[in-house]
């Protein structure tokens, strides 16, 4: 996966997370917003307009509860990925306008007498909410500029349709709101998405390697933080492997050091193109590598192994040598390193251009 796309996947489950947690806080909000509501109007609006209002609000506010619980609860159990992210952010988004469509309605209601003060009520609710919308969707545009425009155009239009001189005062001032507004949405959203990108730049660039792009061995440990106990948990068996270049001192000395940086770049791609997409291969050293493979028999990791050096041997300069070894589910990690470590400094002693298996590895 490129930077850009990891960083994209990064924002848009960022984005969706920022949306459901500052979820309830809205609801909330318009809940106190909606009794005020109906408390002023009450006397002013027919009940059969007023009452299927109320259930229609209360239907949207249960389903949006509904939504989030069901968002919080997929999350712990890590079951919101890159690909279910833009449905959840859809779903919030959908809702977030049917509510947004309610409440301008409002303005539309036949009130029966104080027409222009129960629209200027309106319009004043539509303002508080619609800062508070800016304040909590900050991280979405989509959903602030939307939320915004419902809240604002559709009751700046009713107030102009009153065709009274303070209604047009104050749908001018309404329409000044907005355009402030824009421009404040528009940079707020900028800043934010601006500090979430540095900010995965930053921790990416913590975990690779300069030169190569593979992961270090700070990635290494964390993805082992992970491992050890899902291995354990689901009895699925790991293994690690170590590649050391062949007489890369030589090549070195030869063709000179930007050469020699030239080809881990080169040895490096082969990796990452062999080994699957779950493995992780990080650059361990100078010119060593290690590739750690979840869920993998010892045989599949060897014949991995023996994929890599082939591809080695055939589309560069050097050959290169490796040992394999199996996670024992008693050990801790540094041990399976050793045996690893131990396989190939035998493949090293037979004559490099080799893999070899750990010898006290159980062959399963
Ligand atoms: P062996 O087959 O026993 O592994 O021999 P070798 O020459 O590969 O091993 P040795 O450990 O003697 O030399 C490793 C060399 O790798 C020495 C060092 O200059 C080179 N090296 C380490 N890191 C880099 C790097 O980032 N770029 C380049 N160009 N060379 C590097
Ligand atoms: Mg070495
Ligand atoms: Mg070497």
């Amino acid at each position: 996966m490129t930077l850009e796309n990891e960083i994209n996947q990064e924002i848009a489950r960022t984005r969706a997370n920022a949306l459901y947690q500052s979820g309830i806080i809205g609801l909330m909000g318009i809940s106190v917003a909606m009794v005020i509501f109906v408390s002023f109007v009450w006397n002013d609006v027919e009940q059969n307009i007023l009452l299927p209002w109320i259930g229609a609000f209360v239907f949207m506010l249960v389903f949006r509860i509904f939504l989030i619980i069901n968002y919080r609860k997929n999350a712990e159990i890590g079951k919101i990925d890159s690909a279910t992210t833009k449905k959840w952010e859809s779903w919030f988004y959908y809702a977030l306008v049917i509510m947004g469509a309610l409440w301008a309605s409002t303005a539309f209601f036949p009130y029966n007498a104080n027409i222009f003060q129960n629209v200027l009520f309106v319009t004043l609710t539509m303002i508080s909410l619609s800062g508070a919308a800016i304040a909590l969707y900050s991280h979405s545009f989509r959903s602030m500029i939307t939320y915004f425009s419902i809240s604002i155009l559709p009751v700046s239009i009713r107030l102009i349709s009153l065709d009274e001189r303070q209604a047009y005062l104050v749908a001018a001032a309404t329409g000044l709101y907005y355009i402030i507004m824009l421009k404040i949405i528009r940079t707020l959203n900028v800043t934010l998405l601006d500090n979430i990108r540095l900010s995965i730049v930053n921790r990416n660039m913590s975990l690779r390697d300069p030169l190569t792009g593979l992961g270090n061995r700070r990635r290494l440990e964390i993805f082992v933080e992970k491992l050890i106990p899902m291995s354990s948990r689901n009895n699925q068996p790991f293994c690690v492997l170590l590649m050391d270049l062949d007489h890369f001192k030589k090549y070195n000395d030869s063709q000179g050091h930007h050469a020699g940086d030239v080809l881990l770049c080169a040895v490096s791609e082969i990796i990452t193109d062999e080994v699957r997409s779950s493995d992780l291969a990080i650059r361990f050293g100078g010119e060593e590598f290690l590739v750690l493979m979840p869920d993998t028999k010892i045989d599949q990791a060897f014949t991995i192994a023996q994929r890599i050096s082939t591809e080695v041997m055939e589309s560069t300069d050097i050959t290169i040598s490796g040992g394999v070894s199996l996670h024992i589910p008693s050990e801790n990690f540094e041990d399976t390193v050793r045996r690893a470590d131990a396989a190939l400094y035998k493949a090293k002693r037979n004559g490099r251009d080799l893999i070899e298996m750990a010898d006290d590895t159980i062959l399963n």
